[in-house]
């Protein structure tokens, strides 16, 4: 009897529900085929709380209001990041929180099918990402073994293909530490839980004028990112940016 982690279970029993039911939206658990051209329906694509471009100009944090482009939040403000300015797609109220949940704990990359009508919807992301190495977060070897796949690395491969010609994705950053859920923890432990956890890989080399942004499924408080980025900002890359699908 071959024993599967938990997650890799799921997973497989997921994809074969597709297969023997496909299409159906993750969202709203609607009809197949309701919308031929997109994984999610239309509907709950257009209930997503997307964000505009006008929000902190370190985080992309939405910020209520107008005109708020060029200043930063309170929490970067606080924090201070050593990432130069990032952006996110979506806040993550419920409707979102489900698809992150299908992506990260079902396993359904078929989500991120829909990343051209994400971008659609989320004006000057393209842009930002246009010509620069994308760098997925990275789980730690324990993490990804028992969940068969890196979320961060699915969707900047999304992003990558979307955005096309000039935009790579280079998987040069490594966990050393399993941290533990930072679920419950608060800013400042959030920011301990992560410090000196990630590192470049051995033997990697990386040039310094490419932008690079690092991607990851979920911006709470920047901590995961910053950490990141402070290891690429040390081996010398200019500019690092940063992407999260959700922001909360
Ligand atoms: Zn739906
Ligand atoms: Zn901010």
């Amino acid at each position: 009897m071959i024993s599967l982690p938990k997650v890799r279970l799921r997973r497989l029993l997921n994809v074969m529900g597709d297969f023997l039911f496909p299409g159906n939206c993750p969202v709203c658990e609607g009809p197949p085929y309701q919308d031929p051209n997109t994984y999610v329906c239309e509907a709950c694509l257009d209930e997503v709380a997307w964000v505009q471009p006008n929000g902190c100009k370190r985080c992309g944090l939405p910020m209520s209001g107008l005109g708020f482009e060029g200043l930063t939040c309170a929490g970067c403000r606080e924090s201070d990041p050593c990432f130069h300015s990032g952006r996110c797609l979506f806040v993550l109220d419920r409707t979102a929180k489900k698809l992150i949940h299908e992506i990260k704990y079902h396993g359904v990359r078929g989500v991120l099918g829909d990343m051209a009508h994400w971008l659609d919807r989320t004006p000057g992301v393209r842009e930002f990402l246009q010509g620069s190495v994308l760098v997925p977060v990275p789980l730690h070897r324990k993490r990804m073994r028992s969940r068969g796949f890196n979320q961060s690395s699915w969707i900047a491969h999304a992003l990558r293909k979307e955005i096309g010609a000039g935009t790579e994705v280079v998987e040069v950053l490594e966990r050393k530490r399993d941290t533990p859920t930072q679920t419950r923890l608060d800013r400042w432990a959030r920011k301990a839980n992560v410090k000196n956890a990630f590192a470049l890989k051995p033997g990697t080399s990386f040039k310094g004028e490419t932008p690079v942004v690092l991607i990851d499924d979920v911006f709470t408080t920047g901590a995961t990112l910053d950490s990141c980025a402070q290891v690429l900002v040390e081996s010398g890359i200019d500019k690092v940016n940063v992407l999260a699908l959700g922001h909360g």
